[in-house]
């Protein structure tokens, strides 16, 4: 299905924005997007369940008030997803295994913040079967990005029929 990226993803977060404002929390999301549309092929669900699981996470491992920043912007061929946090970050060891299927980092910690270690597995798998690519970046005690590269073939105004 052809879906508007960017209309996608401010839907995500706009339900993130509105459960930070019930729960009483002081999360800041920043979105930074460019500002054309970015049509992507893609399984809209399976895509909304990714940008959550990030979402989640975002939040998950930052303290209440740090800032979260949501990006989308394009290259020649493809589209770049980002979501920032100012978390406590990932040992460099780490980094690539957290898509690991159960990896936690710190299983106390974690295992006292829930969850199943399956979130970014799950994600990895879903962006391969889309063709893309995904991985983070990030520094203990400052913060995470994780990023989407999507396939995007980008598609003129003038190309559409009315
Ligand atoms: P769930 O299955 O509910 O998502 P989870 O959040 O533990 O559980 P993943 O989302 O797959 O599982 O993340 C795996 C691990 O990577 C986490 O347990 C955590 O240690 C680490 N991690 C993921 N995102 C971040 C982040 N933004 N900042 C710091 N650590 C993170
Ligand atoms: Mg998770």
């Amino acid at each position: 299905e052809l879906v508007n990226l960017n209309e996608m993803f401010h839907f995500v977060i706009e339900r993130f924005e509105m459960m930070i404002t019930s729960t009483n929390q002081n999360y800041r999301i920043k979105k930074d997007f460019t500002q054309r549309t970015i049509w992507v092929e893609v399984d809209p669900d399976k895509m909304i369940q990714v940008l959550d699981n990030i979402m989640n996470n975002a939040l998950k491992y930052s303290p209440d008030g740090g800032q979260i920043t949501c990006s989308l912007l394009e290259t020649h061929n493809n589209v770049i997803i980002s979501i920032a946090d100012e978390g406590m970050g990932i040992p460099k060891k780490d980094v690539r295994r957290v898509f690991d299927r159960f990896f936690r980092v710190d299983k106390a910690r974690s295992r006292a913040m829930g969850g199943s270690g399956l979130g970014l597995a799950i994600s990895k798998e879903v962006i391969k079967e889309h063709g893309g690519t995904i991985w983070a970046e990030s520094e203990e005690e400052v913060g995470s990005v994780f990023y989407i590269s999507l396939p995007y073939v980008p598609v003129e105004e003038g190309d559409f029929w009315e």
